[in-house]
């Protein structure tokens, strides 16, 4: 008999989440006004809001924490990690952030000016905000592949390089401060970005000279698929992986509460001194000094080793074979989710589940909310509310694609959490004719408006 997949990890401590009823999560999201970041954590019984800083630490993470150097200036841990993205990215220079959009602010603060334009696949929110915040463009290169929910692509993350060439064309370099390269793509899916790609990207940047900054928010769940999917890499090991991406880009920025499995922490890795230097300047002004940047040392600690615990295959395998777990499980139950799965999640295709919405009831927000009121499941809504509106014309951005996304944490539920997820998902499905009104929004921020929005039924 072959032996069954079994989780590369047992556990050693435990957190009691609590069910609640039908009942009390339809007054719970009411009163939370139809926004699930407003609801307290103990009124969701799993929740996948996010796999953003909500992983398991490992007992060597947690050792770490206590050999943490509290030290201002040159603490030990500081060292750690520079040890570590040294190893791993071969970047010479590094600046601690407290965490991703830090780091975004800080390098983009030297970087990104005023009518500016910002070529990649897909920015996350965040990157997407620090550039429009500085009156500049980001302008998304996705392959077309990434906007069909339902085709099989191997690496739907990949940057479509005849739209960045023209992009490239058609204005003056001076205006395009870098390309980036989001591995992998989280916006899009967690869709992975071939290396042969970033290839293709770093040929067309050397020749308009145009620096190439990869958002490594989960870099090595791309190595993983890499691994598994392109030609030429099944013997290769991450870390081989791992160093081949990066030897490709310029700079990085990275969350560590992602692919670092750590609950906060961020830094920028250079390979350019100057621009480290440059970029200092804003981080001490913003993060901290340059030892810490935002960081306790025990953290900084903690982040160093969980980049040394990513980058093992098995634990990687155990991750999204996870997420996979799920998604099948969906597939199974005739529920319509985005193909091939990504790394951290898996993403519903709202537009197909619920045809009989108009895109101005938020089509995803209304069906997170019905799986959150079925089964007290928290997914997150990666759709018209997140696309924001247009910084000029101030009208809604409808994206292609209206998802919800189901971020698994990293080592945290166990695959009977999975079937729980699917199950409460299948008796919306099944009753899925009867949402006739969506939702209409009553009060929003000027950027980054679905943290704080409040909305009502139709
Ligand atoms: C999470 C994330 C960020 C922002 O990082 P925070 O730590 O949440 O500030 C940036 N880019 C990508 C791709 C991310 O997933």
């Amino acid at each position: 008999m072959n032996l069954p997949f079994a989780e590369s990890y047992k556990m050693k401590m435990v957190e009691t989440i609590r069910k609640s009823t039908k009942q009390e999560r339809q007054e719970w999201i009411e009163t939370a006004n139809y926004n699930l970041f407003n609801l307290r954590s103990s009124q969701v019984f799993i929740d996948l809001l996010t796999d953003s800083g909500t992983g398991a630490m490992s007992d060597v993470q947690w050792s770490e924490m206590m050999l943490g150097d509290e030290s201002y200036a040159g603490a030990s841990s500081y060292y750690k990690m520079k040890d570590a993205i040294k190893e791993f990215f071969g970047f010479d220079y590094f600046l601690p952030t407290h965490q991703g959009r830090a780091a975004e602010n800080v390098l983009f603060s030297v970087l990104v000016k005023e009518n500016d334009i910002v070529p990649g696949n897909t920015h996350f929110d965040t990157t997407k905000g620090h550039i429009e915040f500085r009156k500049a463009k980001a302008v998304d290169c996705t392959i077309d592949e990434a906007f069909n929910s339902a085709l099989e692509h191997p690496f739907k993350g990949n940057i479509d390089i005849t739209k960045l060439e023209k992009v490239l064309n058609e204005n003056p370099v001076e205006r395009i401060p870098m390309i980036i390269v989001t591995v992998t793509c989280n916006s899009s899916g967690g869709q992975p970005v071939s290396l042969e790609n970033m290839r293709q990207v770093r040929a067309v940047a050397d020749k308009y000279g145009v620096p190439v900054i990869y958002d490594s928010a989960r870099f090595a769940e791309n190595a993983y698929f890499i691994k598994l999917r392109e030609k030429g890499y099944a013997e290769k090991s991450i870390r081989e992986i791992v160093s081949d991406m990066y030897a490709l880009a310029d700079a990085m920025t990275m969350s560590s509460k992602k692919d670092a499995i750590v609950n906060i922490g961020g830094f920028i890795a250079f390979r350019d001194k100057e621009l480290q230097e440059k970029a200092s300047v804003y981080n001490i002004m913003f993060e901290g000094y340059l030892t810490y940047g935002g960081m306790s040392g025990r953290d900084m600690n903690a982040l160093a080793q969980g980049l040394r615990e990513v980058v093992e295959f098995d634990y990687l395998e155990t991750r999204i074979k996870q997420v996979a777990y799920l998604g099948n499980k969906l597939k199974e139950y005739g529920i319509p989710v985005l193909e091939p799965f990504g790394g951290h999640a898996v993403f519903i295709d709202a537009k197909k589940f619920l045809p009989q919405l108009p895109v101005e009831h938020y089509v995803a927000q209304t069906l997170a909310i019905e799986l959150y009121i079925e089964a007290g499941v928290r997914g997150v809504e990666i759709g018209t509310l997140l696309a924001d509106r247009d910084p000029e014309t101030r009208q809604n951005r409808y994206p292609e694609l209206e998802l919800v996304r189901l971020a698994i944490p990293r080592r945290v539920y166990t695959n009977n959490h999975m079937d729980y997820i699917a199950a409460g998902l299948k008796n919306v499905f099944n009753r899925r004719h009867e949402i006739t009104n969506g939702l209409k929004i009553v009060r929003e921020a000027p950027i980054l408006r679905h943290f704080t929005v409040d909305l009502e039924r139709v």
